[in-house]
């Protein structure tokens, strides 16, 4: 057997329904396979490689950090992860962190958090409030409280725990505020971003922050896609001007080295103790060196700003380019979280984008997902419209 043959997946868990092409390297926007042929990255590994590909600033400290101390312990002070935690809660209005190596073990931490918080208040049972077409991750937990069939099918029994709203309905949600007695938390995205990229109305995180202060739930927001600049601030609460108890990271604060974050104020804050969570690598000074590099990287060059003025080009773009399209619905985004949803049904949307010389993703089913790099610019940004287009043209002329 060839072991340097690409398509040899004989060996791997058939876990993803992997297309035939694989990346030997990546710069900025662009990723090269092993032909040489470049494909420009509209996807970012799914919002992590928020820099672009080989970012120099990335680079250089996880070489440094290599070369000085990977891994110690939890066991021990963490000079890094202690500094990581000053920035991270100075940027968000929060207080204490506990870091993790992925999202879902984010989220994994959030409902801890929140069932030991209701626990300490004579809760036996206590409920998070979660919505429909969310998506928090893949551990048995997370999936339970995702909000998509598809994700939990086959994994049954499921974590209890979770009662199920439709997302962007105050209505709903004051209903089992009346008539549930054991809720502790709600958890919600910002932005659904594998939902389809489904942006709520302007009111709803406010009046979700107002309702919980008046029950005395937590608000756990999942910023794991929308955070760190994607949407245009560092993190999308802040378009609303409210700050959550519990945030979720993960995605692009590594920018490629695995790492999470479960953010906390006020009393969720102090829930923790010695005994209650852990992780063996999460913190370490390898991902947490990274994720300064990213946090300096996207401070200096003001990408948030920058994501804003991309996300409205790209938008007007698609829009001036796809007008009266046939295939097209809507254009739709925050920032450089962006979604074309079709009218028809575009199976190998996803393998076609490679002809095109693309990567986006298709989300429930008719949604294409734009999650470019921060850092591109204003002619990668036209580039990206012309090759979105000419995909949707292709789909359009040729069904599948
Ligand atoms: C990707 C994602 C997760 C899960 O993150 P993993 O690192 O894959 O575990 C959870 N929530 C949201 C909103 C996500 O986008």
């Amino acid at each position: 057997m060839n072991t340097t043959d690409t398509q040899t997946t004989d060996h791997l868990m058939t876990t993803y329904a992997r297309l035939a092409v694989s990346f030997e390297r990546g710069d900025g926007a662009w990723l090269i396979d092993g032909q040489g042929r470049r494909y420009l990255d509209a996807l970012c590994g799914i919002g992590v490689t928020s820099l672009g590909h080989a970012h120099p600033a990335v680079a250089e400290a996880v070489c440094q950090q290599a070369r000085t101390l990977i891994h110690s312990s939890n066991l021990y002070g963490i000079t890094l992860q202690q500094q990581l935690a000053n920035r991270l809660t100075a940027l968000a209005g929060m207080e204490r962190a506990f870091f993790c190596n992925s999202g879902a073990e984010a989220v994994e931490a959030g409902i801890k958090l929140a069932r030991l918080h209701g626990h300490t208040q004579g809760y036996t049972l206590p409920t998070i409030i979660v919505a429909e077409h969310s998506f928090h991750g893949r551990t048995l937990a997370t999936l339970s409280a995702t909000g998509n069939r598809k994700v939990q099918a086959g994994f049954e029994p499921l974590v209890q725990g979770f009662l199920r709203v439709p997302y962007n309905d105050m209505a709903a949600i004051e209903t089992v505020a009346r008539n549930t007695s054991e809720v502790v938390a709600v958890l919600v995205e910002p932005v659904q971003g594998e939902g389809g990229i489904n942006i709520p109305d302007n009111d709803y995180l406010p009046r979700l922050r107002a309702l919980c202060d008046s029950k005395g739930w937590l608000l756990m927001l999942d910023e794991i896609q929308t955070g760190l600049c994607r949407t245009g601030r560092w993190f999308a609460h802040q378009h609303a001007g409210i700050t959550p108890d519990v945030m979720l990271l993960a995605k692009a604060l590594g920018n490629g080295v695995p790492i999470g974050a479960c953010l906390a104020a006020g009393p969720a804050a102090a829930v923790f103790h010695p005994g209650n969570h852990g992780s063996t690598f999460g913190g370490n000074p390898l991902a947490c060196r990274a994720a300064l590099a990213v946090l300096d990287t996207m401070e200096q060059q003001q990408l948030a700003a920058r994501a804003t003025a991309l996300g409205h080009q790209l938008r007007r773009g698609l829009r001036d380019r796809l007008a009266g399209h046939p295939a097209v619905r809507e254009v739709r985004g925050l920032g450089l979280m962006i979604g074309i949803e079709l009218t028809i049904a575009c199976g190998d949307l996803t393998r076609r984008a490679l002809q095109h010389g693309i990567l986006c993703s298709l989300q429930a089913e008719r949604v294409i997902r734009l999650l470019p790099p921060l850092t591109l610019s204003d002619d990668e940004a036209q580039l990206i419209i012309e090759r979105i287009a000419a995909l949707i043209d292709d789909c359009a002329a040729q069904p599948a």
